[in-house]
């Protein structure tokens, strides 16, 4: 041990908590090496610890076996970009882990930072809380809009898989247009549930998604049985498509709020804010005229019209149903995707009947785009423009005090 003082270059200081999950030793792409575990600092309050010392490694690994607390002494502490508003802890060689006595808050998993597999999910019980997970998407299996107290909500169910197993995921309301058949995702913080005797997901209030690079499969995927999508292509006869605006804070759907108007002050809380703040939920109906010269009238969901915004750039006009009404009456013909369930999945403009190829793979590129542009400006809570602000629902609160109420009920 030094025994020279010598100034640190930025504040150091000490931290107390238990540690979990030690990760094995890792290299960096500078070719450091390092380990992480996750120190909880406070009864719900977890930190990723990154530690620059492979010799403390075994501290670390017996510190969580014998479920001690220890006391980081010489740490520092960093803006932690995987967790707003909280911290991460860099350990250096220079720090040291001592043991620390009794702490005022209970060791307890970290369920809502820790990595799990399918095959781990699968051996969980329902409401149970999965912090992150990496899955592929396989597909989907159904589309539907039920009741949650009073409010509608829509979800889509896609089988998904990961090297260890498969389960189904339902994706609730502004996730939807996130997640295609066929991508590998990250999801955090998902929740389980009991499906028969299989343990399956859900996405929760707070459920983010960002792609990842490709993910495996089981040796054997177990088959699933779908309905099959319809598609319609013909000219629009005729659209409604209803934009209901609610407040960003306090969830309330807004009864007079003008879209040309660049500020609102909500009915209920009364707060002054900008018009795009506000957060839309669509539904609608389009009328087609199918192949057969038969009119089909088909629902219009929340997620397939904020596909259709996002990926035709109607941002702007994103709060005014009229506007987009009128966009789509302005298109030739249009393709209609109809989940099994009759619910459109989505839907745009056909260029021609001949160049179809070449514009299904301008539009595979172009969803690409979008959702990457999605995954960026989706931390920018401030640009309620973009896509991820647009498509929250005012569903999110029923769906939020779901969630609250499985939290108290654990
Ligand atoms: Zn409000």
């Amino acid at each position: 041990m030094a025994n020279k003082m010598k100034k640190p270059q930025t504040e150091e200081e000490n931290v107390v908590g238990h540690i979990h999950s030690v990760s094995p030793i890792k290299t960096s792409d500078q070719n450091v090496q390092y380990f992480e575990a996750i120190l909880q600092t406070g009864r719900e309050d977890f930190n990723r610890v990154v530690v620059f010392a492979s010799k403390k490694r075994n501290e670390f690994v017996q510190a969580a076996d014998n479920r001690q607390a220890v006391r980081l002494v010489r740490v520092r502490k960093s803006f932690s970009f995987g967790n707003p508003g909280g911290f991460d802890v860099l350990v250096s060689s220079n720090s040291s882990v001592q043991v620390a006595e009794d702490l005022e808050f209970p060791r307890r998993n970290p369920t809502s930072a820790e990595e799990l597999t399918v095959a781990q999910v699968l051996t969980l019980g329902p409401k149970q809380r999965v912090g992150t997970i990496n899955v592929r998407v396989l597909r989907a299996t159904a589309h539907r809009v039920v009741q949650v107290r009073e409010t509608s909500c829509e979800l889509r169910v896609f089988e998904v898989c990961d090297a260890t197993g498969q389960t189904s995921l339902t994706v609730w309301d502004r996730l939807i247009v996130s997640v295609q058949d066929g991508w590998s995702y990250r999801f955090q913080t998902l929740a389980t549930r009991k499906e028969g005797d299989r343990t399956v997901l859900t996405t929760t209030p707070s459920t983010t998604v960002t792609p990842t690079t490709e993910v495996g499969q089981p040796a054997v995927l177990r088959p699933v049985s779908v309905g099959n999508e319809e598609v319609v292509r013909g000219p629009v006869v005729g659209v409604k498509i209803l934009a209901k605006p609610s407040c960003a804070r306090c969830h309330t759907g807004q009864d007079n709020l003008v879209v040309r108007c660049t500020l609102h002050r909500c009915e209920r809380c009364d707060m002054l804010q900008r018009t795009a703040a506000f957060i839309i939920s669509y539904s609608g109906v389009l009328i087609v005229l199918d192949r057969n010269g038969e009119e089909r009238s088909m629902s219009l969901t929340n997620s397939a019209i904020f596909a259709y915004v996002r990926d035709n750039f109607l941002n702007s006009s994103a709060h005014d149903g009229a506007a987009l009404e009128e966009s789509v009456m302005v298109l030739s013909e249009v393709e209609v995707t109809i989940s099994c369930d009759g619910l459109v999945v989505c839907f745009g403009g056909t260029v021609a009947a001949k160049s179809s190829t070449e514009q299904e793979r301008a539009t595979g590129a172009l969803v690409q785009d979008s959702s990457s542009t999605d995954q960026k400006s989706a931390s920018d809570a401030d640009d309620s423009r973009d896509g991820s602000a647009i498509c929250v629902s005012d569903e999110m609160k029923v769906l939020e005090e779901m969630v609250d109420d499985e939290e108290c009920s654990d």
